[in-house]
């Protein structure tokens, strides 16, 4: 191939479509927005967000139902689908797109197992010597109830299935383990919660790392990390994500090749062991234990927000990966850029959020975005007189780039400030891990 020669698989890539609404699915329409080859991005449904820039707009089919769906994408000449979200890569959604004739990033059902059952997941990760804690499968809550007594220590109480985040209890006592395996037994989480996974606890910082799939072969992005809980000082319920930095510095370029081989290597193997073509993103929560990094999760797609905090790094030829990944020929898609600056993303969340988040309050938005400054939108919307409402409980983030961590959380902050809505709430310590915050 010449100088000036694109690469095959640019040819091709006009029309992208992006299944989701939250701030991941912003962020990486925005990324995909930069490839001048790109001249339309749906996304469906969307948000706010995605309702209003440059390329991209909001799909909203007569029925949100998949059939209706891919014949939008047929009717649209759509090139390649990425689908955000776990649920409807669970449910089977590229399977039928595949059969449909699209090019689909975004695993099949049986690849994102690996999110979808935590005890399949715990299988692969056995068979192929990833390292991972201990685990037990139980059925019932008798059966679980004599393990912990057996075990005689707290124990992290997991559903087997999805459950928006919210499936798992890790414990302090015995006590709490023993209320955590009544409680996840007494159908709280519905079918997700059939099968439950009592996991030794362990401990060590976390951290998220990325790989880009194509069914054979992998690339690696940037680590990142995120702050679940909802108060500062990682207090308080669970959430999706408080926000989130990247590239993650507890991780070197030498630990990240190395776990690249330890995790990520076997992972992908474990898959093709299985004849499971795994297109899209494998991503693994680890631990970083005293015994060594141990896997403590893995989703089969981007997280909320560390995309948010990731998308900003990409360089123009993300686009172009992804598609060749869709196709299963990663290595015709040209070397992907990584931007050398630190990147941070804070989420500003309704009140009420994570348990019953209120909605419909109108948002006053007067950031000026630019290349190292990002508004990224979730839960939004925009109502017939052209206001911005709030329509879910994370609302959106604010993503900042910088030469260090503070420059980049400064800029991010300031900018917090030139947004409001009633009730608008976010975490003032996030990244305190890689800043230095004086007061
Ligand atoms: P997960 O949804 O599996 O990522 O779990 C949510 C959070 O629970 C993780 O981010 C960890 O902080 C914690 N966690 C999960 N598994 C364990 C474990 N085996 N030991 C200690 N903490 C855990």
């Amino acid at each position: 191939m010449t100088q000036n020669q694109k690469p095959e698989v640019l040819r091709e890539l006009k029309k992208i479509l992006i299944i989701g609404s939250g701030g991941r699915e912003n962020s990486i329409a925005w990324a995909l927005a930069k490839n001048q080859s790109i001249e339309q991005i749906y996304v469906c449904p969307g948000n706010g967000g995605t309702a209003d820039f440059e390329k991209c707009i909001n799909l909203k089919p007569k029925s949100e139902d998949d059939e209706t769906i891919i014949l939008e994408c047929q009717r649209l000449q759509i090139n390649l689908v990425i689908i955000g979200p776990e649920v409807p890569l669970a449910n089977g959604l590229a399977n039928k797109m595949r059969e449909a004739g699209l090019t689909v990033f975004g695993p099949s059902k049986d690849g994102a197992q690996l999110e979808a059952s935590k005890d399949w997941a715990k299988t692969l990760m056995i068979e192929n010597n990833i390292p991972t804690a201990k685990y037990w499968t139980t059925h019932s809550k008798e059966e679980a109830l004599d393990i912990l007594q057996r075990f005689n220590q707290p124990l992290v109480i997991k559903a087997d299935g999805l459950a928006s985040g919210k499936g798992v209890t890790v414990c302090e006592t015995i006590e709490q383990s023993k209320e955590a395996i009544k409680d996840v037994f007494s159908g709280k989480f519905g079918a997700a919660g059939n099968k439950v996974i009592l996991e030794e606890r362990i401990e060590g910082p976390e951290v998220s790392i990325f790989a880009l799939c194509d069914g054979e072969k992998l690339i690696v992005l940037p680590p990142a990390q995120d702050h679940k809980r909802l108060l500062e000082g990682d207090k308080g319920p669970n959430t999706g994500g408080m926000g989130a930095y990247a590239p993650a510095p507890l991780i070197n370029q030498q630990d990240l090749k190395d776990l690249t081989d330890l995790i990520l290597t076997p992972t992908l193997n474990g898959l093709i062991k299985k004849k499971i073509k795994y297109i899209g993103v494998i991503y693994a929560g680890l631990m970083l234990t005293s015994s060594g990094p141990k896997v403590i999760e893995f989703n089969c797609r981007f997280g909320d927000p560390e995309c948010q905090a990731l998308m900003p790094l990409m360089g123009e030829e993300f686009a172009s990966v992804l598609f060749a990944c869709a196709q299963g020929e990663l290595e015709k898609a040209p070397k992907l850029t990584i931007k050398n600056v630190c990147s941070a993303c804070i989420v500003a969340a309704t009140k009420g959020y994570p348990e019953s988040p209120q909605k419909g309050n109108q948002i006053n938005i007067n950031v000026e975005s630019n290349s190292s400054l990002q508004v990224f939108h979730a839960g939004t919307v925009i109502d017939q007189f052209n206001n911005i409402l709030t329509s879910g409980g994370r609302v959106l983030s604010v993503v900042a780039q910088g030469e260090s961590f503070d420059k980049a959380f400064d800029l991010a902050y300031n900018n917090l400030k030139k947004i409001n809505f009633d009730g608008m709430h976010f975490r003032k310590d996030i990244g305190y891990q890689v800043r230095h915050i004086s007061s």
